[in-house]
């Protein structure tokens, strides 16, 4: 079999390692850092089969006047950055209308529905069962309104895609949940997701197995990537690394690379932010508190708050005004002791606009190919995509919902 080159040890990229691997390639994984520490590192940790449906933009005009007028803190944006993101934002807003966004879970759902089952078999191999719970996770509301409208959307998640949910009146969700010191209205209970208390760690256990499996990890830099002959080159800091196949899984920053090579990816990046807390009674599930937009994890090193989505260009300067708001907020449910870190953490979410990832084969370059553009689920979605990416390198054909997520920009 050929020698394959993937560029990203995110999640993204060391499940298309081990996927490539698991067909008997032999493969070098290139990163600039250790596997898992960018945004494979900072999400919320959860491994979300219920996501059926894809983050569409929100369309009703109570919702844009809130975005428009920062009335919320589910989005924050940078009015300077805007215009150079006209193009993805006026294609995601296409693509959020209702038939559109009907298509676009179809197949996003037959990705969700496989993700847990993906991830089972690499966490048993690695060894990582203890970084993984498998109870689910909440979403809480602070609002009767709001509450309401959530079980009716649960409600239509159950029918048409068989999820798994509980509703928990407002002393189920205080019995079930210890820590929380507020009576809130409610929340949804997901229950067949999964969560970890260590997303970066996930990875790296991950890229163990990898190693341990013959793979080689290699230290060097992406933007290097070069033809040569009929092979890819990279540049790795132990010298240069060649192979007939290349893998982009450079998440947010995939985009800079292929620019290269002249495919203009679209991709609009979301940013997020999270610091990390030492509570002192541990929360027992991930808990969404929907007001605020922050997903509250249970990590190993403390309470994690993590933002909703910030428009700003790739390069500015942090503005963590959603952390603050939700800080101040989720410390009326919880008690959150003092902040880990000094600074927030910040990274970007790697959205396309018609809310699927890309995978497959690059349409002008022989052995260059893609995986990335998983926005707000690629810690999830990683090995299910990187199975069908890794079918695709060995020449398989007619699997339509690989067809659906081919480069088409
Ligand atoms: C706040 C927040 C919360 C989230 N919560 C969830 C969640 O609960 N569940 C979920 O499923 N998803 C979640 N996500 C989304 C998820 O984190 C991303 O979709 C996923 O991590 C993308 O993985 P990736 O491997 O594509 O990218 P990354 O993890 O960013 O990996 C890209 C890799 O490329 C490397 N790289 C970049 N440039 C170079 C270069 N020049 N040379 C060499 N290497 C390079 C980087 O070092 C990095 O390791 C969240 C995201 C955010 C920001």
């Amino acid at each position: 079999m050929s020698e394959a080159i993937v560029l990203g040890a995110g999640m993204v990229g060391v499940a298309s390692a081990l996927a490539l691997q698991a067909r008997g390639h032999q493969v070098v994984l290139v990163d600039r850092r250790e596997p898992g520490r960018e945004t494979s590192y900072g999400n919320a940790g959860i491994i979300q089969a219920e996501a059926m449906e894809p983050y569409a933009m929100p369309l009703g005009l109570g919702d844009l006047f809130a975005i428009a007028a920062r009335r919320t803190n589910n989005v924050h944006w940078h009015l300077a950055a805007l215009p150079g993101m006209a193009r993805p934002l006026l294609a995601y807003l296409a693509h959020s209308f209702p038939a559109r966004h009907r298509a676009a879970s179809v197949i996003y759902s037959q990705l969700i529905r496989r993700a847990t089952s993906d991830h089972a078999p690499l966490i048993e191999a690695s060894g990582a069962g203890d970084l993984v719970s498998r109870d689910g996770f909440r979403q809480a509301y602070r609002s009767a309104r709001r509450m309401d409208e959530a079980v009716k959307e649960a409600e239509h998640l159950r029918r048409e895609y068989g999820v798994g949910v509980r509703v928990l009146t407002s002393d189920m969700l205080s019995a079930e949940e210890p820590a929380l010191r507020k009576r809130l209205e409610g929340a949804l209970h997901w229950t067949e997701a999964w969560s970890s208390s260590d997303p970066g760690g996930l990875v790296a256990a991950y890229a163990d197995l990898f190693a341990r499996r013959g793979g080689t990890l290699a230290t060097g830099d992406a933007m290097s990537l070069a033809r040569h002959g009929a092979a890819w080159r990279v540049m790795g800091d132990a010298g240069p690394i060649e192979a007939e196949n290349v893998v982009v899984a450079l998440g947010p920053w995939s985009p800079q690379l292929l620019a290269r090579f002249g495919y203009p990816v679209p991709m609009l990046r979301k940013r997020g932010y999270h610091r990390h807390y030492r509570q002192t009674t541990p929360l027992r599930q991930p808990l969404m508190d929907t007001e605020t937009g922050a997903v509250c994890s249970p990590m190993r090193i403390g309470l994690r708050i993590a933002t909703g989505a910030e428009l700003a260009a790739f390069d500015a300067a942090p503005t963590p005004r959603q952390l603050a708001f939700a800080e101040r907020r989720v410390a009326e449910l919880f008690d959150l002791g003092e902040p880990v870190e000094a600074e927030p953490w910040l990274g970007n979410r790697p959205c396309m606009p018609d809310m699927l990832p890309v995978v497959g084969r690059a349409p002008r370059d022989a052995g260059l190919w893609f995986h990335f553009g998983h926005g707000h689920q690629g810690f999830t979605l990683g090995p299910t995509t990187a199975n069908l990416l890794a079918a695709q390198v060995d020449g398989e054909r007619g699997e339509p919902l690989a067809e659906s997520l081919a480069y088409r920009f």
